[in-house]
């Protein structure tokens, strides 16, 4: 029966790897999902300040338009009064004048606001193609290291298979059908027995119970989570020499 114990403890330590192996492979992918998404977040929003850029290009061209038109009104209404014939013409065309020139000055300010957007938009631009250039060469080199790992963790799965059926193969059925029952329920099927108290559970375990558990003669299991036991003895501490107490 010992040796029985002995193999369910080598059982339940390859499961325990194997499961680990598996939720690291399980995890892989979704990291990986979870780095596109933000290479395609990313994407989208250098996309915006791309169309956002253009707007401002295309709205500082139509100033300049209006600008040259103001512009040629400008010399228009100069030329106005060169030829007035009037105070009244001369008041008339130089209001015009100011008219334009002030219209003049405040495309020319907002030429200068759109201007210093523009550099803002295009510097960000920047900074974001940087970004997306780097998260996505560091996307493309995790999704080849993500194969590689993959393949080895596939292996280590089929590995500890083979071992975990040789082991199985020096435990009873029964007893194997015991362990798979508590082990899908709980995880870890197979737990100490330690100062009375089962280490699943921590309760305390039957003194009768703990007392038969030296004798190694079936399986025990606990009363309160239905663990299988196992007392390991105590190992005893050596003696050092005097002068060497720690
Ligand atoms: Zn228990």
């Amino acid at each position: 029966m010992k040796s029985e114990l002995d193999a369910l403890e080598e059982l339940q330590s390859l499961d325990l790897q194997t499961l680990e192996i598996e939720n690291e492979l399980k995890a892989i992918p979704k990291n990986l999902e979870e780095m596109k998404s933000e290479v395609e977040h990313v994407a989208a929003l250098l996309e915006k300040e791309k169309q956002r850029l253009r707007e401002a290009e295309e709205w500082r061209l139509e100033r300049d338009k209006e600008i040259a038109t103001q512009n040629t009104l400008l010399g228009k209404s100069k030329n106005k009064l060169q030829v007035v014939r009037n105070e009244k013409e001369q008041k008339a065309a130089q209001r015009e004048i100011e008219t334009v020139r002030k219209s003049i000055q405040d495309r020319e300010e907002e030429a200068i606001k759109v201007m210093e957007a523009v550099e803002q938009y295009r510097a960000t631009i920047e900074d974001h193609t940087k970004e997306f250039v780097e998260l996505e060469s560091h996307l493309k080199a995790s999704e080849e290291e993500a194969k590689t790992r993959m393949l080895e963790l596939q292996a280590q799965i089929d590995m500890g298979l083979e071992k975990r059926n040789a082991t199985a193969s020096r435990i009873s059925p029964q007893t194997l059908r015991l362990y798979d029952r508590i082990r899908k329920r709980l995880g870890r099927a197979v737990v100490e027995a330690k100062d009375g108290c089962c280490q699943g559970c921590n309760m305390e375990i039957l003194a009768q119970t703990y007392n038969d558990l030296h004798r190694y003669d079936k399986i025990y299991q606990c009363a309160n989570c239905f663990r299988i036991l196992i007392y390991k003895p105590k190992e005893i501490p050596s003696i050092l020499p005097p002068g060497q107490e720690q």
